[in-house]
């Protein structure tokens, strides 16, 4: 039986955002896959964007694509690059603008790291050096070439949102970048206005984007946008607690096949490591529960790890 809720708008998206800046790897396809459970699984539409504004390897995007769509996930509609809706980002830039809620910086990141954190502020957020600079000193700093970002003037210290994982999670909300120095609008704006744009209302994404989530929903707010529904889930580390990265040996599909282990294979492991037996993400869907997922990270040993998947 078709599902009538399928295609339809009114049910809203889920989606992928991978960032085309190389090979995706099991971590990365793990995500992919939990995704495109949850979306599907709820009847939500699945779209699959490109974060192309920053860190882009040249052929990436195209293998990106291949190696989803080789362990079994599909999409809706056609592939949206960010690169492509430059516009769209500039006009909500304009918005927050015209609202006062911005103000050029001219801080470089040494300049950022050097300074204290603001007195008032969480760890690590931007001390505020601009904020308050005089029209002349912002001449000065002109003449000087020095090109100038564009920040949001925050009125919050911090901002809470829901997490279907993690429950309630409060985080740092400071004075953003929106536009960095080189013109492009930056990644925390783009992933708003594009979520919104798209219908997306549920982002399922790695759980290393929790502690930026705050800034997301509050800059959503700012601009009167619904705040998605999140799921922020488990990285895949390797042995030594780090996220696992290229240099932990077979953790792309490609290195996968040449130790003989088909996307089927690959895809069929990915299902063990989310406490599932061996099945295809098609037959996932059927007994897919979010609340049953592991909370913890997949440890990957190396190159050996799909043999040694324990399946349920
Ligand atoms: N493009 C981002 C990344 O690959 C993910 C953005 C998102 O899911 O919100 O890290």
């Amino acid at each position: 039986m078709i599902d009538a809720r399928i295609g339809s708008d009114a049910v809203g998206a889920g989606r992928y955002a991978p960032s085309p800046s190389g090979d995706l790897h099991l971590g990365n396809l793990r995500t992919a896959l939990l995704a495109w459970l949850f979306a599907r699984s709820t009847g939500r539409r699945f779209l699959m964007r490109i974060d192309d504004l920053d860190r882009v390897r040249p052929g990436a995007e195209p293998r990106q694509l291949a190696d989803l769509a080789a362990i079994g996930l599909d999409w809706d509609g056609p592939v949206v690059r960010q690169s492509e809706r430059l516009a769209l980002y500039r006009a909500a830039i304009d918005r927050l603008t015209t609202a006062g809620r911005t103000y050029e910086c001219y801080c470089t990141r040494r300049e950022i790291q050097q300074s204290a954190t603001a007195p008032h502020g969480p760890m690590g957020a931007y001390p505020g050096t601009c904020r308050t600079l005089s029209e002349a000193a912002r001449a000065e700093h002109r003449a000087n070439g020095r090109p100038a970002a564009l920040r949001l003037r925050a009125t919050e210290t911090d901002f809470e949102i829901v997490d279907e994982l993690h429950g309630r999670f409060r985080g740092q909300v400071d004075d953003v970048v929106l536009r960095r120095g080189d013109g492009i609008p930056a990644y925390n704006l783009a992933v708003v206005v594009d979520d919104a744009a798209q219908g997306i209302e549920q982002v399922v994404r790695g759980d290393d984007l929790l502690p930026s989530t705050p800034r997301q929903a509050y800059l959503a707010s700012l601009l009167e946008l619904p705040v998605p529904q999140y799921a922020h889930v488990p990285l895949v580390l390797n042995v030594e607690g780090k996220r696992l990265a290229k240099r932990d040996g077979a953790v792309t599909l490609a290195d996968q096949a040449v130790l003989g282990n088909s996307p089927e294979r690959v895809a069929a492991a990915l299902a063990c490591s989310l406490g599932y037996p061996p099945v295809s993400p098609t037959e996932l869907l059927d007994v897919f529960a979010p609340t049953g997922l592991p909370r913890e990270p997949w440890v990957l040993d190396r190159n050996g790890l799909l043999q040694r998947t324990r399946c349920p």
